[in-house]
């Protein structure tokens, strides 16, 4: 895994360099939309520390961040309207790793995306 590299944009956003429109966060988590949303609902939920992607988070996350990045996305697919627990039509949540998974930027996030029918789970290419 390669190490963070904290001039990514979503550290960035974290300091308040850039602009992000902020949906929701807590002490561990922060949520905002894509700026290229793919969907009505394309939300963007990273950790507030510095992991580079699912891997990294799942083996050196504290419990509470992990609980609390979580929740944070839960929280947010409420919020949206697309939590099928409070009447939403559903959603899907995706993370992407490394070069095969066509991470682009290497700050752990989760997409939420919703608000539409997702189609096939996986379109694959060349
Ligand atoms: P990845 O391919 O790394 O899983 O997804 C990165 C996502 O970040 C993309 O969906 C892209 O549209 C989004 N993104 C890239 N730059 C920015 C930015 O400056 N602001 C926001 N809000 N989203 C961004």
């Amino acid at each position: 895994m390669p190490a963070y590299d904290d001039s990514n944009i979503f550290a960035r956003i974290l300091r308040g360099e850039i602009p992000a429109t902020r949906v929701a966060e807590n002490d561990h988590a922060l949520a905002f939309r894509d700026i290229a949303p793919r969907a009505p609902t394309h939300v963007l939920v990273i950790p507030k520390r510095a992991y580079v992607d699912f891997a990294d988070f799942a083996a050196n996350a504290g419990a509470d961040e992990i609980t609390g990045f979580m929740r944070l996305c839960a929280e947010v697919c409420a919020a949206e309207g697309v939590d099928p627990a409070s009447g939403g039509k559903g959603f899907r949540a995706i993370t992407n790793a490394g070069p095969d998974g066509v991470q682009e930027v290497p700050h752990f996030h989760l997409h939420i995306i919703g608000g539409r029918m997702t189609g096939p789970m996986l379109s694959l290419r060349d």
